[in-house]
C-alpha cells in the first residue's frame, strides 16, 4: 500500500486508491452464529476483522432460539439430519467442528446447560448466555463489529479483494464472507442480501421455501377443527419417505408443534401429510384382538380410550361410532385404521418466513468448496451458515451447521 524510504512515507498509486477506505484483512456481513464464529477463528490466526450488519443488536436469532435457552446443538449429527441438493457437501465441516466442540467451548465458559429429547442441548437460563460467549470471544481477538450499516453495493477490487460500499463509507477487504442468514423472520433483520451477492458474482440459488414452519388449514377444515385448538398429542407425520415422531399441536391456523415444522422441511405445495395419531399402537390387531376377546365397547368408547373426545367424531363417522366393537366388519375395522394412523391432511401451505425457522434452499452448493466454504470461481468469497443450500432438522443442527460452515471458513480466510 504505502512504503518509507529513509524517512519518508510513499504512496504509490496503490495507496492512493485506498485514501478514502477502511482497511481490513476480513469483512464479514452478518453478526448472526456463523459470522461471529468465523470472526473468532479469523481473529485467533491474526486476521483483522470487521463484521458489519444492518441490525441494531448482534446474534437476535441466537436470543430469540430456542424458546429463549437456545438448542445450541444435538448430541447425534449427521448428514442425515440435513437438507440440501447437494447431500455430501455438509460432511467435511461438520466432521471438522463437531458438538463435541462447540460442546467444549460452552463447558469452558461453564454455561450450565441441558439434554432434552431426542439428544437436544439447551441452556438452563437463557441462549444469551451463548452470545455472550461468542461476544466475549470476539472482543479478546479483537473483532470489530460494526452494526446499523447498511451496504450500498459489493465490488471485486481489480487488484485483489473485494470493496464494500455502505452508505456512509467505504472498505477494503482480502477476504469477505456472507453470512447474511436466511428469510425467516423478516422483523429480526432477515433479508436476501446473500442470495442477491451470490448472484451479482454468478452464483445459482436454489430455490427457497419456508422451513421448520406450521402448516395452515384449507378454509373448510379451518372451521371443523378450530374447535381441537390447543389439543397437543404425539403423533407421526410422513412425507415421501421422511418420517418424524414427535408432539403435534392442532392450532387454529392448522397444524403446529415440533413434528410439523420436522416434516414442513421436507413437504411440497399441493401434496398430502400422512398422519398417524396413535403412533404407538397398531390399531387394526388391536380392534382385532379386542373383537377375539369379545370387547363389549362401542366404536367410540374404546377410541377414547387412546384419543382426545373431540377428536374422534372429526375422523370418523357417527354411526360408525355407535357401533359396538363386535360388530365391525374386516373392512369397517381396515377404514378406521386408515383414517386414523394414515390420515391424510392437504395443508393449504404453511405460515411462511414470518414463523418459520429456517429457509430451506440458498447459495447452490456445487459452487461452493466444501473444505474452505469458498466460492469456487471467486477467490477471497465466502458463504457461510443458512445463507447456503443446507438446511437442518429441528433440534440445533441448523446452529451446529453455523457453528462448523463459519468454523471451517476462519481457518481459510
Ligand atoms: C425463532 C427461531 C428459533 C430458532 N431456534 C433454533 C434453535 O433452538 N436451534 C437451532 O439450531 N436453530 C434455531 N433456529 C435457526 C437458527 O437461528 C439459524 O439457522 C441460525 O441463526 C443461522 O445462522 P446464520 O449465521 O447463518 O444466520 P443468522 O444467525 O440469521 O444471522 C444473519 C445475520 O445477517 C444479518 N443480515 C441479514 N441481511 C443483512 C444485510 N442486508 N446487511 C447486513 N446484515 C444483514 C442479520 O441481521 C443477522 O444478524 C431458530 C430460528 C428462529 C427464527
Amino acid at each position: 500500500m504505502g512504503f518509507f524510504i529513509g524517512d519518508c512515507f510513499c504512496l504509490e498509486y496503490f495507496s492512493l486508491k485506498f485514501l478514502n477506505m477502511k482497511i481490513t484483512d476480513v469483512i464479514i456481513i452478518g453478526a448472526g452464529a456463523s459470522g461471529l464464529m468465523c470472526a473468532i477463528e479469523a481473529a485467533k490466526r491474526g486476521r483483522s476483522v470487521l463484521i458489519l450488519d444492518h441490525a441494531n443488536k448482534a446474534g437476535k436469532k441466537i436470543l430469540m432460539s430456542g424458546g429463549g435457552r437456545c438448542n445450541f446443538t444435538n448430541y447425534s449429527v449427521e448428514a442425515e439430519n440435513y437438507l440440501s441438493n447437494n447431500v455430501h457437501f455438509c460432511k467435511s465441516a461438520l466432521s471438522r467442528f463437531t458438538q463435541w466442540d462447540f460442546l467444549a467451548m460452552i463447558q469452558d465458559k461453564e454455561i450450565p446447560y441441558h439434554e432434552r429429547e431426542h439428544g437436544r442441548l439447551f441452556c438452563n437460563e437463557t441462549s444469551r448466555d451463548v452470545l455472550n460467549m461468542l461476544l466475549d470471544q470476539c472482543h479478546k481477538f479483537g473483532v470489530k463489529i460494526q452494526l446499523s450499516t447498511t451496504i450500498k453495493s459489493i465490488q471485486k477490487d481489480q487488484e485483489e479483494g473485494f470493496i464494500v460500499a455502505s452508505e456512509i463509507e467505504k472498505f477494503h477487504c482480502e477476504s469477505l464472507i456472507v453470512a447474511t442468514g436466511g428469510l425467516s423472520i423478516p422483523k429480526m433483520g432477515a433479508t436476501p442480501f446473500g442470495y442477491k451477492i451470490a448472484e451479482q458474482f454468478g452464483i445459482a440459488i436454489t430455490a427457497t421455501k419456508a422451513g421448520l414452519v406450521p402448516f395452515t388449514w384449507q378454509e373448510q377444515d379451518k372451521e371443523i377443527f378450530a374447535v381441537l385448538s390447543g389439543l397437543a398429542l404425539p403423533a407421526t407425520l410422513s412425507y415421501a419417505q421422511q418420517s418424524f415422531t414427535e408432539n403435534l399441536l392442532f392450532t387454529h391456523r392448522g397444524l403446529s408443534g415440533p413434528v410439523a415444522l420436522q416434516i414442513s422441511n421436507y413437504w411440497q405445495l399441493g401434496e398430502a401429510v400422512s398422519v398417524n395419531l396413535l403412533p404407538e399402537l397398531d390399531l387394526q390387531q388391536s380392534l382385532l384382538e379386542a373383537q377375539t376377546n369379545k370387547v363389549k365397547l362401542k366404536l367410540r368408547n374404546y377410541l377414547t380410550q387412546f384419543l382426545a373426545k373431540k377428536l374422534v367424531p372429526l375422523l370418523l363417522d357417527e354411526k360408525l361410532l355407535d357401533l359396538f366393537l363386535l360388530d365391525l366388519s374386516h373392512k369397517q375395522i381396515a377404514l378406521i385404521t386408515e383414517k386414523i394412523q394414515n390420515w391424510q391432511v392437504m395443508p393449504n401451505g404453511s405460515e411462511g418466513y414470518r414463523t418459520a425457522e429456517v429457509t430451506v434452499g440458498g447459495v447452490d452448493c456445487t459452487a461452493i468448496s466444501s473444505k474452505t466454504l469458498e466460492a469456487k470461481q471467486i477467490p477471497g468469497l465466502y458463504f457461510i451458515g443458512e445463507v447456503l443450500d443446507v438446511t437442518g432438522w429441528l433440534g440445533g443442527y441448523n446452529f451446529q451447521w453455523a457453528w462448523a460452515s463459519g468454523w471451517c471458513a476462519g481457518q481459510y480466510v
